[in-house]
Order: structure tokens, then C-alpha cells, then sequence
């Protein structure tokens, strides 16, 4: 069930984030916000309060543990709890391992696979306290097989889906009734090509995603999926895409 659930996202100023947001309230759940953007995110708030939904932002920069803490704190304040945590925050500046571009490269590794270990930790105890929650996260086709120009990205997407299915496991070795979900889309049109700087890249990718592109409302239904199954039942990886992309 959805209605009343409270659940925090990351990323949620634009693509997937932002579809998910405004699909989960329009369900009724109490959708908390956080990304960097701020005037974005106060615009979709608003856009969801004119819709009837319950919504709060506040500023977010994943790379900092703070930052998701205080995230969470505020769906307590404001809500009285956290049912689900989305994991979905990312950025993916594409380039072949030779161009060398370290300082993007760490970046990824902050964004992508720090920042989710942040916002576990930042839910997780309040899960096991409550015996119960749902961590869903955003991985990609490129966590399930390898893509060229997209090494780094690849493996922290790699990396979630690890980190998900382990949280998984322990969670039912612990009795703590936590659910995880991973969900691997393909070309989803989003801002995320926004951030490759490699030229080359930059042109692949968007010819691929000129070609295949579907719109990010279709990875919000699948989130929609994996929350509305009973508390029992637990949807762990879902693979969406074009159905013309050969992946
Ligand atoms: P967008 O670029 O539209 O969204 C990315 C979101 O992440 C934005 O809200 C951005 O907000 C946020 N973000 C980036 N860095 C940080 C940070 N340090 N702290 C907090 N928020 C941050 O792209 P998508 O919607 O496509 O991306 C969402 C997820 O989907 C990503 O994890 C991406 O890797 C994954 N994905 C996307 C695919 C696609 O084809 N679009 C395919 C497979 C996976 P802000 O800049 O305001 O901080």
C-alpha cells in the first residue's frame, strides 16, 4: 500500500526522481525531497501541493553524510516516520578510462556508491528500530553488463546492486522485515547526459538516446510496483527499458 507511506528520495529534482515523486504522491504517499537544486526542488513541491499531495524539500548533497541524515530527520519531523528510502541520486560523465578525467571519476564513486551507502546509513536504523522499510535503488543496465566509455559508472552501478541484494539478505537473517529493491533501466529521457564533458561520449550517447529514449515516468510505475506489493513480498531487481533498445 501506498497512501500514507512516507517516503524519502534522493535525486528527486529532475528524470526519474522528480516523476517518481509526483507519482507516489498523487497515490497518496508523503514524498520528502532532497537534491541539490533548490529552486527545482521547490517548484515540484509546489507543483504537488496544487495537486492535493503532501510534499517537503530540503537541499541535499548525498556526498555528505549530514546531508542524507538530515534528510531522513526531516520525513520524521514532518511526517513522524520513513517507510522508503530511494536511493536514486547519480550522474554518469561518460569517458573512455584513457581520457584520464580522475577528478570526474571520483566523483561518480562519491555521488553514485558513497552517496547510497550515506543514505543507508541514514535510514537504517530507524528500518531495524521499526522492523520494517524499503530501500530501492537506481543501478543501471550498466550494473548488469559492461559498457565502453562508462567503466567508473558501471561499477558503482555494479557496486548498488551488491550493496542491495547483501542489505537484503542480512535484513532477513536479522528479522528486521527491511525490503530492497533494484531497478536497472536502459535510455530513460533524463538530464543525465548532462554532465559527460568528453566530446566523443557526449555525441555516442546522445545519438543512442535520440534513437531509444523512453520517458522517466515509466521507472516511477516500476518504483510504484515495488511499493504497492504486500509487506511480505519483496520485488528485488527489476530491468526496464525501450523496447526497441537492444541494450
Ligand atoms: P537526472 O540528471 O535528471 O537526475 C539526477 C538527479 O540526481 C538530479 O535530481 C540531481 O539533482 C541528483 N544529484 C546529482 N548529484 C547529486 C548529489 N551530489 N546530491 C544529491 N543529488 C544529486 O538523471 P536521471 O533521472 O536519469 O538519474 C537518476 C538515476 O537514474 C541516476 O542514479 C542514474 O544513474 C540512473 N539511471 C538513469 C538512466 C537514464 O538513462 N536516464 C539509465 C540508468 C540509470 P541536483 O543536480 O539538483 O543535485
Amino acid at each position: 500500500m501506498i497512501k500514507d507511506k512516507v517516503v524519502v528520495i534522493t535525486g528527486a529534482s529532475s528524470g526519474i526522481g522528480a516523476e517518481t515523486a509526483k507519482l507516489l504522491a498523487s497515490r497518496g504517499a508523503k514524498v520528502v525531497l532532497g537534491a541539490r537544486r533548490k529552486e527545482k526542488l521547490e517548484k515540484l513541491t509546489d507543483e504537488i501541493r496544487n495537486q492535493g499531495g503532501q510534499s517537503i524539500y530540503q537541499v541535499t548533497d548525498v556526498v555528505k553524510p549530514e546531508d542524507s541524515k538530515n534528510l531522513v530527520q526531516l520525513a520524521k519531523k514532518t511526517f513522524g516516520g520513513i517507510d522508503v528510502m530511494f536511493l536514486n541520486a547519480g550522474l554518469m560523465p561518460s569517458s573512455p578510462l584513457s581520457a584520464l578525467k580522475t577528478n570526474e571519476r571520483n566523483q561518480i564513486v562519491d555521488v553514485n556508491l558513497k552517496g547510497v551507502l550515506n543514505g543507508i546509513a541514514a535510514a537504517l536504523p530507524f528500518f531495524k528500530a521499526q522492523r520494517s522499510g524499503h530501500f530501492i535503488a537506481t543501478s543501471s543496465v550498466a550494473g548488469l553488463k559492461a559498457y565502453p566509455d562508462n567503466a567508473v559508472y558501471g561499477a558503482t552501478k555494479w557496486a548498488v546492486r551488491e550493496l542491495m541484494e547483501v542489505l537484503r539478505m542480512e535484513s532477513a537473517q536479522e528479522g528486521s522485515h527491511i525490503r530492497t529493491a533494484t531497478i536497472y533501466p536502459a535510455a530513460i529521457k533524463t538530464e543525465l547526459l548532462n554532465t559527460i564533458t568528453d566530446e566523443a561520449s557526449a555525441q555516442e550517447l546522445k545519438k543512442t538516446y535520440d534513437t531509444y529514449e523512453i520517458t522517466p515516468d515509466r521507472i516511477a510505475k516500476v518504483v510504484e510496483f515495488a511499493i504497492d506489493m504486500p509487506e511480505d513480498t519483496n520485488v528485488s531487481e527489476l530491468t526496464v527499458g525501450p523496447t526497441i533498445q537492444p541494450w
